[in-house]
């Protein structure tokens, strides 16, 4: 039976030249997937602006939306603002809303882009203009689908925004495990941050990760959220840490597999991921999939 996966890499945001951002990872990890037949791709609708509004301060949205923020809010997101900037991000939250909506339907659903954590309510930052896993956590709440959910946010940069947005909401748990001396060089506060030295490998991230898995599973979530950036791989140029592909497999079949035995809904989103060559990060990006596809498989 072939799950379906959510994608929005054919809104291309035109960047400048030597940008950073890898747009490229989307089509090629959408490529890499569609070869291995167990999936197949839609893609992701709009969000409602006014869903959008449940985790986002509406002044924001809106000049967002009609290419009327500060220059400074700009910058501080890292993109140059275009029509295709704004059909990108509201597919990208939508991508991780329908991925919600499979998550209950079937046991997990994903979504081929999100995860964009480093936004905050009233401002994006890092590449993130809105918080697509906080914006589906208070979209379950509004229609009474849910209590508790728990965010495993993996991607090598702290979580900043999804910290900030709940930090003294209850009924959310955000864990972050991240590079210390990494992005974001102001670090908000998580319900629980783990964090690692420069150059931290495999089997002591795997122990950490062991280590604090019981604490999101004991909290009893009705939904779990898996951002599952790419870039603790020793070859992205922005990470900081040292993992194999091996270990982050690894790390993917430990949360996911965990998450199924406690039978949680589960969504997963993507992360960071800026390898040289790009072609390392997609691939790290299909085997979460691919591990998804054969644990819930079982
Ligand atoms: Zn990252």
């Amino acid at each position: 039976m072939d799950h379906r996966l959510f994608y929005c890499d054919h809104y291309a945001i035109p960047l400048p030249a030597g940008h950073k951002f890898p747009m490229a990872k989307y089509r090629m990890l959408r490529d890499l997937l569609a070869a291995d037949s167990c999936f197949r791709f839609e893609a992701a609708p709009f969000a409602d602006p006014a869903v959008i509004e449940l985790a986002h301060d509406p002044t924001y949205v809106r000049d967002f939306l009609n290419g009327a923020l500060a220059e400074a809010a700009i910058r501080r997101i890292g993109f140059p603002w275009s029509e295709a900037l704004v059909k990108r991000t509201l597919a990208s939250v939508g991508g991780t809303l329908s991925a919600t909506c499979d998550a209950f339907d079937s046991g997990w659903g994903g979504n081929l882009a999100g995860g964009t954590h480093h936004a905050f309510r009233g401002e994006g930052s890092g590449f993130c203009v809105f918080n697509d896993i906080a914006v589906a956590i208070q979209w379950l709440r509004s229609k009474g689908r849910i209590e508790r959910a728990a965010v495993i946010d993996l991607d090598v940069h702290q979580g900043d925004g999804t910290a900030q947005i709940f930090e003294s909401d209850v009924n959310v748990l955000t864990l972050s495990l991240h590079a210390k001396s990494n992005f974001p060089f102001r670090k908000q506060r998580s319900k629980i941050d783990i964090e690692f030295e420069d150059g931290t490998r495999d089997a002591e991230y795997l122990n950490a990760l062991d280590g604090v898995l019981p604490r999101v599973f004991s909290f009893k979530p009705d939904i779990v959220f898996f951002q599952s950036g790419v870039d603790p791989l020793a070859c992205d140029t922005l990470g900081r840490l040292a993992l194999t592909h091996a270990g982050l497999k690894e790390r993917d079949r430990r949360v996911i597999g965990a998450t199924r035995a406690h039978n949680i809904p589960m969504v997963i989103t993507l992360g960071g991921g800026y390898s040289r060559p790009i072609e390392l990060t997609a691939e790290a990006h299909a085997n979460t999939f691919r591990t998804a596809s054969e644990i819930f498989l079982d």
